[in-house]
């Protein structure tokens, strides 16, 4: 497994901000947004394309576009959601799949309740939007599903991502032959007893959307 920490002054200013408690839900939104488009085109490295003939207004020249089958993304609802437009935004043609699932509090195990993803998703490459990569069940669990339906490779864009999270998705995937890559915009220091990252950011889907 390939882990890539975002190492840009521009992430680490939006980080900075989106940590801040003072931070309200307007500005929250909008920062998840462009810290995702950021640490899409680092994670979108590896997109497959294909060469293609075009002209110029000046001459007949060679290029590359994006591949077909496109590229899946799939966000984590609820607040993987909060990540989709800033990465749509940069890959505008790409299909998208919803997966839903929570944590139990106290056990901290994940759980789906929710499921729109192509049964068959072979040859495709894929793009988990998770935003915080705590105890690394969800993402277990998410890579899971796509790893079942065949995707051809599988990675993961977090905003901040706990050592615990990383090494429960090394651990899990230590056989897999399928490239499964996490990019995150930091690695914070640990996970606190209740299962939040320390220093974090709260509760990403309530500082995203309120709590309800
Ligand atoms: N989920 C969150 O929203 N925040 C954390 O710190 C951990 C999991």
């Amino acid at each position: 497994m390939k882990v890539h920490i975002a190492n840009h002054p521009l992430i680490s200013h939006k980080l900075t901000v989106l940590r801040d408690k003072h931070t309200d839900s307007p500005t929250f939104r909008r920062l998840v947004e462009e810290l995702v488009t950021l640490l899409a085109y680092e994670a979108t490295s590896g997109v497959a394309t294909v060469q293609v003939k075009i002209e110029t207004p000046v001459a007949p020249t060679k290029g590359e576009k994006l591949a077909t089958p496109r590229p899946v993304v799939v966000p984590i609802l609820r607040a993987g959601l909060g990540m989709l437009e800033g990465m749509t935004r940069l890959i505008p043609t790409a299909e998208v799949g919803f997966l839903g699932m929570v944590r139990d509090e106290k056990t901290l195990q994940a759980s789906t309740y929710a499921n729109r993803l192509p049964e068959d998703l072979s040859g495709r490459q894929c793009y988990i939007l998770d935003p915080m990569l705590a105890t690394g069940g969800t993402l277990v669990a998410a890579i899971n599903f796509l790893l079942e339906r065949g995707a051809k490779d599988v990675t993961a864009i977090c905003l901040l991502a706990a050592p615990e999270g990383i090494q429960a998705v090394e651990r899990a995937f230590v056989n897999s032959k399928t490239p499964i890559t996490i990019v995150t915009g930091a690695l914070d220091e640990k996970l606190n007893e209740l299962g939040y990252i320390v220093p974090g950011l709260g509760d990403a889907g309530d500082r995203l959307y309120g709590v309800v």
